[in-house]
């Protein structure tokens, strides 16, 4: 895997590629990406500028753009509202396609016994560092630690112990400040691959922007099928592109119309 390790300064930006929006599929992330990270996740707003951006883009594109999230569809639903596009949620484990159509994958359907076990043992620790914050999302878990990042070890160990004991069902995802047991066997990189497979997404070229390490997957897929690739930020990517911050994405978009 082509990996870029640059910083922002001085890695290529999307600006003077030609991006024909009828023959591309947009594909975004939403938190980092579309919009500023948060103290938590329920405080992350869409900025009016980049609503407009999408809607217009959305129109313009034949409504060949999706976000990819880890929140469930619903969660993004909320955010991007009145906006309505297809949606891949919690890293792919449940897609809702351009017609509207949601389908779940089979590890989506996690065992609401072992997510209430897990659930328990994050509570617990909560208990002791109210710090840290649980999201529970139904068939995934997340813990942040931005509200007391010196805990990111204590964070990392339990959750891994967690993915250890349920390693059937579910794997650790590292992100930002926070650490999810995601559904195993589902990944942004594969739901990009599924959407591209059906309209209006078929035959045009992909282009995914995303922040975090759960992206990573789909930036190598989007690579492997020639498509653009643009990561939000610093850190290593095997993006092949870059923009400095959720703000400069909205003005590029803008760019598009
Ligand atoms: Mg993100």
């Amino acid at each position: 895997m082509e990996v870029n390790t640059s910083a922002t300064q001085g890695a290529s930006t999307p600006f003077d590629i030609d991006i024909p929006v009828a023959t591309t599929a947009f594909f975004f992330d939403l938190d980092g990406t579309l919009a500023d990270l948060a103290p938590t996740p329920d405080e992350v707003r869409l900025q009016p500028d980049t609503a407009c951006a999408l809607a217009a883009l959305a129109k313009h594109s034949g409504r060949a753009m999706a976000v990819i999230s880890g929140r469930a569809i619903v969660d993004v639903d909320h955010i991007l509202a009145p906006l309505v596009v297809a949606v891949a949620g919690l890293h792919g484990a449940e897609i809702r396609n351009a017609a509207g159509v949601v389908t779940h994958s089979a590890s989506r359907m996690a065992d609401t016994a072992q997510v209430a076990d897990m659930a328990a043992v994050l509570q617990a620790l909560i208990d002791q560092h109210p710090g840290l914050l649980m999201e529970n999302k139904g068939s995934a878990l997340a813990l942040h630690y931005r509200g007391a990042p010196e805990l990111a070890n204590v964070v990392r160990d339990t959750m891994r112990a967690l993915a250890d004991q349920h390693a059937h069902a579910f794997a650790l995802q590292p992100g930002k400040l926070v650490f999810e047991l995601r559904p195993r066997g589902v990944s942004k990189g594969g739901a990009i691959v599924t959407l591209m497979g059906e309209a209006p997404f078929a035959g045009r070229t992909p282009l995914f922007v995303g922040d975090d390490l759960t992206d990573e997957t789909g930036f190598a897929r989007v690579n492997e099928a020639g498509g653009i690739t643009i990561k939000i930020g610093d850190g290593q990517t095997c993006a092949r592109h870059r923009l400095p911050s959720p703000g400069a994405l909205t003005t590029w978009l803008l760019t598009l119309q």
